[in-house]
């Protein structure tokens, strides 16, 4: 035997073990797993986040021309939205001046702000109109007026959506009421109307409270359950029969894709629960907005004008809470269902997820 041969034999060794090592390592194989997730999340992450833009620019081009046909809408139906949220909810920061300013310039004629229990951005209102209180500068060009204690009309001497009348709103009286269902979780319903139940309070004992009252009773965002402080679709529409919610809601603040999904939902079990029933719960369209961009022209209910009943205005004033329920009741209404601002809707959630949004306490 040469020395060569030798040495051979220990280089193939080292070799081997060197394979033999590799194979044994388990930190190179949790590399390679935790390389191969990280290239997976990322893509699915990258498409994810494309078909939310995707889908945006879709509903954005959508809403453009519906905005352009305001002046005809207005001729037929009232331009409504019955959730939203104002600085006078935790988790939003949109001043009152914004909202009123953005209904009467995008062709709303009744606006519902819904608060997290509370109806400040009313009672607010209401100072503006029985001027207690010093409106705002940014205000100044506003004339504001109590129809009744649950009622304020604002105006101005501007044709802002060019329908070839002066702009003018009404917001009625309206809060999003947290309640406790029977596992103790935090869900939500939108009460409008002179009277306003207390929150946290069981979830049958709300809605039962509301019976005998001049209220609208919109279940918010009911497919996204729990998470969306909602019930799930199924429990919501068990409460149904007792004829004491009103409408089941659409809600845009869901970003695309996900709208689909949920709002989807909602629309398929009101269908075949009014198949089953032969009754009629309606559906809303509502932006469910808490931050800027996403309030108008999101999720719009069109409430059908009645010039012979109602005269001039093609609806009554003083009683838009018995108007806004006859025609849910009568399936006098229509509902749009834009997410022009996906993307920033996609943004708020993920920010509330996480907690960064210091403002952001619930859904
Ligand atoms: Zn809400």
């Amino acid at each position: 035997m040469s020395k060569n041969q030798d040495l051979e034999k220990i280089v193939e060794k080292g070799n081997n073990n060197q394979k033999n090592n590799r194979k044994k390592n388990p930190f190179s194989r949790l590399g390679k797993i935790i390389g191969y997730s990280l290239l997976g999340l990322g893509t699915a992450a990258g498409i994810g986040l494309l078909s939310v833009y995707a889908g945006g620019k879709v509903y954005q081009n959508i809403q453009k021309e519906y905005m352009k046909k305001i002046p005809e809408i207005k001729q037929e139906y009232v331009i409504s939205a019955n959730h939203s949220h104002s600085e006078y909810s935790l988790d939003c920061e949109t001043p009152l001046e914004d909202i009123v300013k953005g209904c009467l310039e995008n062709g709303y004629e009744i606006w519902i702000i819904t608060d997290h229990d509370n109806a400040e951005a009313f009672e607010q209102l209401y100072d503006y109109a029985t001027s207690t209180d010093e409106i705002p500068e940014a205000l100044e060009e506003i004339e504001f007026k109590p129809i009744n204690s649950y009622t304020v009309k604002a105006s101005w001497d501007k044709d802002a959506d060019k329908d070839g009348k002066n702009d003018e709103c009404y917001f009625p009286k309206g809060e999003e009421v947290s309640m406790l269902d029977d596992e103790g979780n935090d869900v939500h319903l939108v009460v409008i109307g002179e009277y306003i139940p207390e929150s946290w309070q069981g979830v049958d004992e709300t809605i039962k409270s509301c019976a005998d009252k001049n209220v609208v009773v919109i279940v918010p965002h009911p497919a996204a359950g729990k998470m969306g402080a909602g019930l799930g679709t199924d429990k919501t529409i068990d409460y149904y029969p007792d004829g004491l919610v009103d409408a089941l809601e659409v809600n845009t603040s869901f970003p695309w894709p996900l709208s689909i999904y949920f709002n989807g939902s909602v629309e398929r079990k009101v269908e075949a629960y009014n198949k089953e029933t032969g009754n009629n719960l309606s559906i809303v369209a509502n932006p469910d907005a808490h931050i800027k961009g996403s309030y108008f022209w999101t999720g719009v209910t069109l409430l059908e004008k009645d010039y012979e009943k109602y005269g001039e205005k093609g609806f009554p004033e003083d009683d838009i809470v018995g108007y806004i329920k006859d025609c849910l009741e009568n399936n006098k209404l229509s509902y749009i269902e834009l997410e022009p601002h996906s993307w920033d809707s996609f943004w708020w959630l993920v920010r509330g997820f996480i907690g960064i949004d210091s403002k952001k306490t619930s859904d």
